[in-house]
């Protein structure tokens, strides 16, 4: 066990309870230079935040986070989405940032700045997104977690939304996550135990335009943060064990005023056709190394679809996009992506959608991915 972990969690609780005289920690969190890491850091405000406006802008080394080099190291943190702390309970705040650099240009992972502006010009379609976010429980050591030391657990079959301890590995993270999720204010939908032995997931949303992003990733601080106090690791590898056992994704679901209306139907068949058209760009985003990530997780097996194919099938996992049984029978509803790793940048991936299903050719605001064709044939 790491020694963190180990920590008395009842000496700790003593001190958490001490009365804080009417002050307020709040935690900034952002997206550090990998594009998928996240960093926080905490200060004390003399009152408890109303609103966004009241939270000042803050900076922090961006020489220590892949961000900028040590000259010229100050990035901005710009708060843009308030939750309540359920670490250090109320009145104590998390909040999510936007990272700028010092000319205020939003930095290279920064992709809600784009994101944002085609929701902005997309928003009286109402797209909603939903999306499922696998993950798979590892110790520090980096084999997974209750997995045999030599050797591996029984084959794959029993551990889909299990019960038992033979089958469920570490549903208490699962649950406490969850609460944390309901807690903090997170649109949290469901959760479940997955395919892989110690793989999980928990669902976010629907939520209406960038908001899915803002959620799905203050639910991922949430997630690592829980683990940390298990002394376990939620990895987000889209292929964390080679052989036979399922990746994990994030299943990324889709849906207009207009699909969800009478009739629907046809508009997710218009869509689809536009994803089709656009398979490569939603590939290279689909990860944050371009689809280099994804690549080990969509062979076509395990639920998965091949990297360099587009396919569109009702209840079908082996495809790109799935339509789910009940928006076939009641001709309306919304469409899956199946094909975001669990390590894509939710902004860039639901931007990407926005952008291909609701905006016309040459209409877009800015190049979320260089377009690459021969990488992936
Ligand atoms: P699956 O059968 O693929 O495992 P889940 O039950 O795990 O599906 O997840 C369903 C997802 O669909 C949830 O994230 C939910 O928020 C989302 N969802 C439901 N309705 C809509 C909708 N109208 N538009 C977009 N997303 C939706
Ligand atoms: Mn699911
Ligand atoms: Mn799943
Ligand atoms: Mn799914």
């Amino acid at each position: 066990m790491p020694a963190n972990s180990q920590l008395s969690k009842v000496v700790c609780s003593h001190y958490l309870n001490l009365p804080q005289g009417g002050l307020c920690q709040v935690t900034y969190v952002w997206i550090d230079g990998s594009g998928e890491g996240l960093r926080c850091k905490t200060r004390t405000l003399g009152s408890e935040p109303s609103s966004i406006e009241d939270i000042p802008e803050w900076n922090f080394d961006g020489s220590s986070t892949n961000q900028a080099q040590t000259a010229n190291s100050d990035m901005i943190l710009e708060p843009v989405c308030i939750f309540r702390d359920p670490f250090t309970l109320d009145p104590n705040k998390l909040v999510l940032c936007e990272v700028l650099n010092q000319d205020r240009k939003p930095a290279d992972t920064n992709h809600r700045h784009t994101c944002k502006k085609i929701m902005e010009k997309v928003k009286e379609f109402h797209p909603l997104f939903g999306i499922e976010q696998e993950y798979t429980l590892m110790g520090t050591n980096g084999h997974p977690y209750a997995w045999p030391s030599n050797g591996y657990p029984k084959p794959q079959g029993p551990y889909y939304c299990a019960v038992g301890a033979d089958r469920a590995y570490g549903r208490e993270i699962m649950e406490c996550h969850y609460k944390a999720c309901l807690y903090a204010g997170i649109n949290i939908f469901g959760a479940n135990g997955e395919v892989m032995p110690s793989q999980w997931e928990f669902q976010v949303g629907p939520c209406e335009g960038v908001e899915i992003g803002d959620h799905l990733w203050m639910a991922r601080f949430l997630l690592h943060r829980v683990c940390e106090d298990f002394g376990v690791v939620a990895s987000l590898d889209p292929k964390p064990m080679s052989g036979n056992w399922n990746g994990a994704g994030c299943h990324t679901n889709f849906s207009t005023e207009a699909t969800r209306a009478e009739g629907g139907i046809e508009h997710i068949e218009k869509a689809i056709e536009k994803l089709r058209m656009h398979h490569i760009q939603h590939i290279r985003i689909s990860d944050p190394h371009g689809g280099q990530d994804n690549k080990r997780r969509l062979t076509g097996l395990f639920e998965t679809s091949k990297i360099h194919e587009f396919t569109a099938a009702v209840s079908n996992r082996g495809t790109s996009i799935r339509i789910p049984i009940q928006v076939d029978q009641n001709k309306c509803g919304y469409l899956e992506d199946r094909r975001p790793a669990a390590n894509c940048d939710p902004y860039a991936v639901t931007g990407a959608i926005a952008q291909t299903c609701l905006m016309e050719e040459g209409e877009e605001v800015d190049v979320l991915c260089e377009l690459d064709i021969n990488e992936f044939e």
